[in-house]
């Protein structure tokens, strides 16, 4: 059984974007720039935010962290947006989800200009992902992707099944898993709260991919002998033993689980650390195709 470790997977696509970095900056560029808007104090998302921050820092990225506490209008985070929007020398805009409650999450994420819609979130990039067409991935089935791109798991005719088919996880990732792309080309099902006979038809996947956010949840006899299993669950649980009182569960049981398979993700230290690869690795594309049509604009126009 192989650990897919997504701390040595995400230490070499970061350490390539790096590289990239570099090169942009030896020639006089300025390096790709990040914005995230974080609204409130949830414990969670400031974890997320701050690793994001962190990760632009190891890898040259700028970056900025706009803050707003709780009881910030809508109106007042749209037009933070417009004006991150009409920046440019920002690249990537990043919206730290959930929202509060009188926030219309929706109206956020279209707020966003697709060209800086790093998250891969808005309609448009979640459109163009549909038809095949480059677009943001969503960080965390494009980081999925490329932890099986890292250690080289073979997709192509395997029975994936996803567990969950929210707009940020598991309707995009069945979406990659069944494209015609070298990490693609599987038959995908995909299961969520209404679907009947799950432990049935998780038995039949070659690949699992658990993203429900029920900490634990697939146990030992839902899983086939030699399956890969990807773990996307992230919960906090209650733990008076740990230091801050929680514990990271998965949505796997792994201990149980992990002598069946051929490879699995742990969590921590798996499909997070992807998530974070992943958002970086398009942010460095916002930017690039930020440059060229930058570049394109001051070209004189040939009358
Ligand atoms: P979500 O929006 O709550 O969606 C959960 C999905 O799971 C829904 O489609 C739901 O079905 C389905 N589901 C819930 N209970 C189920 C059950 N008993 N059987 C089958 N399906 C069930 O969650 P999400 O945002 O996709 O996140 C899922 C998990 O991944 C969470 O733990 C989250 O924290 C984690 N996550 C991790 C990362 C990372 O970087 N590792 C990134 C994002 C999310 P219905 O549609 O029928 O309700």
């Amino acid at each position: 059984m192989q650990i897919l470790d997504g701390k040595i997977a995400s230490a070499s696509i970061k350490e390539s974007l790096k590289k990239q970095v570099e090169e942009i900056k030896s020639n006089g560029k300025r390096a790709p720039h990040l914005a995230a808007i974080l609204v409130g104090s949830n414990g969670a998302s400031e974890t997320y935010v701050a690793s994001k921050v962190k990760n632009c820092k190891e890898i040259e990225f700028e970056s900025t962290l706009v803050r707003f506490d709780d009881s910030i209008e809508e109106e007042t985070l749209l037009q933070q947006i417009e004006e991150l929007n009409n920046n440019d020398n920002i690249d990537g805009i990043l919206v730290q989800l959930p929202l509060p409650k009188h926030i219309d999450e929706q109206k956020v994420i279209e707020a966003v200009n697709p060209s800086k819609d790093v998250d891969g979130f808005h309609p448009v990039s979640a459109g163009k992902l549909v038809q095949g067409l480059p677009t943001f991935i969503p960080a965390t089935p494009f980081g999925i992707i490329l932890m099986l791109e890292h250690f080289k798991i073979e997709t192509k005719g395997k029975h994936a099944v996803v567990i969950g088919r929210s707009n940020i996880v598991g309707k995009p990732m069945s979406i990659l898993l069944s494209s015609n792309t070298k990490f693609g080309n599987c038959t995908v099902t995909i299961c969520h709260s209404q679907t009947k006979n799950l432990k049935e038809i998780c038995l039949q996947a070659d690949i699992l991919v658990a993203a429900l956010g029920r900490p634990t949840f697939v146990k030992a006899d839902m899983v086939k002998e030699g399956a890969v299993v990807i773990d996307v669950g992230i919960t906090r649980v209650e733990d008076a033993t740990a230091k801050k009182g929680f514990r990271i569960k998965g949505d796997v049981d792994f201990d149980e689980v992990a002598p069946k398979t051929s490879a699995i993700t742990p969590v921590p230290g798996g499909v997070g650390l992807m998530t974070i690869a992943g958002l970086l690795k398009n942010t460095l594309q916002a930017y690039l195709s930020r440059e060229l049509s930058i570049m394109n604009r001051e070209l004189p126009v040939n009358k």
